[in-house]
């Protein structure tokens, strides 16, 4: 479990967070993200956040210390925003309960922060006390597909919930869901699981049955046991997904490892990888999204047929003449890596054998073939029940025709879709392609003879090319991680 909101840096765990975090740990808390609050604690917050691998922070200026975000702090954020273990803009936002800062002066700053988040492609926790309008017209205002938060300590009604949903929220619920006089069951009760983060808003809102005490990121579960209640899922199931969004959020996960490797790919998908789900659907789909988990590695079979679209030239006067064989069985193999919920790439393996008559003293078509794919595809709307995508790659296409071995690489281009199928052992995802393969080169048979098919006179030399189209329908299994 991950504990998505903790001041564990306040001085109320001075004497002792060693024992605090050991608690928490030994709880089975994975990580702890630790927002910013004021200028004059940043310094004291990286420290503690160096201290631990499993600790990581936001950089901000809460709403109750905005006349403090002067244009040097707001370069200084700025900066700390590439950090290392930096993950989050926040926490920022409206506090119309306490009014510390002038509402103008706040909301200003908020948006100033907003789109630092936007500009360094970070999520930013959101902080809201009695100004959900506000809060909810300025994410609106800049909402332009790019921004993700999480409205922390959720405690407002379920309107707002729903709008804030459309916007993109997620939502992330702290201890007073387990007061007996919450009145927050409804809202939770609506807010889809794979939307729920669990945080402690260590050290204030401490869950029953410890309330009165300190709070602290080992009471975490608390929260997760109370969600689990009102969504009759188990306990373990609760913390298996809230951990999972958290880390796809924050972006916790091994991502980071893969990044380094395979940067050049990232820059060019880091467009795609923060865009959230489009915010036109409209919220009942947004209910519906059945998949929560981020696919990582997927295997998979495929069949499907084959067309070969052949022409003949004779070299010697240029004429050429066109035949197809289409519906050619074709049988495969896939492994896919997802690099982000955008771009996936997918290696396979596809066979396919001619049972076609083959002509082969006049135009020989070749028996079998065999191509090996490297492609990258780019969902256009991932995390659906549908999903859509484009492919571009590379294949090595290895014909055979009698004993004749033909090597050829060509370029190819695919367009499809594919299903989410959640199921208690991974995620089924039945897919259709169709992909054409175009050769770069064609082949030439210096030993070929012009035959008496094309109407030429026989003897003079031939080249054939090709392209082929594939339809492909294959299922992959994405094991759970
Ligand atoms: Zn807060
Ligand atoms: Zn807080």
């Amino acid at each position: 479990m991950i504990d998505t909101h903790a001041h564990i840096d306040s001085e109320q765990f001075d004497d002792d967070r060693a024992e605090m975090l050991e608690r928490a740990w030994a709880a089975g808390v994975e990580a702890i993200i630790i927002p910013a609050i004021a200028p004059s604690g940043f310094e004291k917050l990286q420290a503690i956040v160096e201290s631990d691998k499993r600790i990581f922070r936001g950089v901000g200026i809460h709403p109750h210390n905005a006349t403090e975000a002067t244009d040097e702090i707001l370069e200084q954020i700025e900066q700390d925003a590439t950090s290392k273990r930096v993950v989050a803009i926040g926490e920022i936002g409206l506090d119309y309960y306490y009014d510390f800062a002038p509402k103008n002066l706040q909301k200003e700053i908020f948006r100033k922060q907003l789109r630092i988040a936007k500009r360094h492609k970070l999520p930013v926790i959101i902080h809201n006390r009695e100004s959900d309008d506000d809060i909810l017209s300025i994410l609106d205002d800049e909402q332009d597909g790019s921004l993700e938060f999480v409205l922390h300590c959720f405690s407002s009604s379920s309107e707002v919930l729903e709008r804030a949903l459309e916007l993109g929220a997620h939502i992330s619920f702290t201890g007073n869901i387990t007061y007996k006089k919450s009145t927050l069951a409804d809202v939770l009760s609506r807010t889809p699981i794979e939307r729920i983060m669990i945080e402690t808003d260590s050290p204030y809102m401490t869950p029953v049955p410890n309330r009165g005490k300190r709070n602290e990121p080992s009471f975490v579960g608390f929260v997760a046991q109370k969600i689990a209640d009102i969504h009759t899922l188990t306990i373990e199931k609760v913390l298996s997904m809230t951990s999972q969004t958290a880390r796809n959020f924050f972006r916790l996960s091994l991502g980071i490892t893969f990044a380094s490797i395979l940067t050049v790919a990232m820059s060019s998908a880091s467009f795609a990888q923060r865009e959230r789900d489009n915010r036109e659907t409209d919220i009942e789909e947004e209910v519906e999204v059945v998949n929560p988990y981020s696919r990582t590695f997927g295997l998979g079979v495929m069949m499907g047929t084959n067309t070969v679209v052949e022409s003949i030239e004779c070299i010697a006067d240029g004429k050429r003449q066109s035949r197809s064989y289409e519906g050619i069985l074709l049988y495969g193999l896939a492994l896919e890596y997802c690099l982000t919920d955008h771009v996936q790439f997918e290696g396979s393996y596809v066979y396919s054998v001619n049972n076609k008559i083959v002509d082969e003293k006049t135009w020989p078509t070749p028996n079998t073939h065999q191509f090996i794919t490297l492609s990258a595809r780019f969902v256009a709307n991932p995390r659906k029940p549908i999903c859509f995508f484009a492919a571009v790659g590379s294949s090595i296409i290895l014909n055979r025709i009698f004993d004749t071995h033909t090597t050829q690489n060509s370029f190819n281009f695919g367009l499809g879709l594919y299903g989410n199928i959640n199921t208690s052992f991974g995620i089924l995802v039945p897919t259709a392609e169709l992909k054409f393969d175009f050769p770069f080169s064609s082949n030439q048979y210096p030993d070929l003879k012009c035959g008496t098919s094309l109407e030429y006179p026989n003897g003079l030399p031939a080249n054939i090319s090709r392209f082929y189209s594939l339809v492909r329908f294959g299922v992959q299994w994405y094991p759970k991680f």
